[in-house]
């Protein structure tokens, strides 16, 4: 069987399928998505979660954005590989970080936010739209 997106955490302990397209797809440049990757953004696509099917146990990190907003980052105890996210102004639906795809190429970023904390050396296609904030207000 031949799903869309499938993924996995390093260690292989939890992986993912979802068969229909996203209903976002882009990379947040935030403070806190550079602090909990260690690197210069998270490549984020947005499913309804009860269109993702996931296998393996995932432990959820509770944090307050900015804005008031309760952001829980899905991340594998075993290896740390960060694979999910649920957001609280967002009920229902299920981000992925599209680094853990099996398939990257896969991933097309419609939309670069949260660009007024990216890191000087972050570098972003300059072809794509550029929001200061967050993706959708
Ligand atoms: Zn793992
Ligand atoms: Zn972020």
């Amino acid at each position: 069987m031949h799903v869309k997106y499938s993924g996995q955490c390093l260690c292989g302990k939890i992986s993912y399928s979802v068969d229909i397209e996203p209903v976002f797809t882009g990379n947040c440049h935030c403070k806190d998505c550079q602090r909990s990757s260690g690197s210069a953004f998270i490549p984020a696509m947005v499913f309804r979660e009860i269109d993702v099917v996931v296998s393996g146990e995932v432990k959820y990190f509770k944090s307050q954005a900015d804005s008031g907003d309760i952001h829980k980052r899905g991340f594998c105890p075993n290896c740390g590989s960060q694979l999910f996210a649920r957001f609280s102004n967002m009920p229902g639906m299920l981000g992925i970080k599209a680094g853990t795809l099996n398939n990257t190429s896969n991933y097309a970023p419609k939309l670069d936010f949260h660009v007024g904390g990216a890191a000087p050396w972050d570098f972003m296609n300059p072809e794509l739209p550029k929001k200061q904030g967050a993706a959708q207000s």
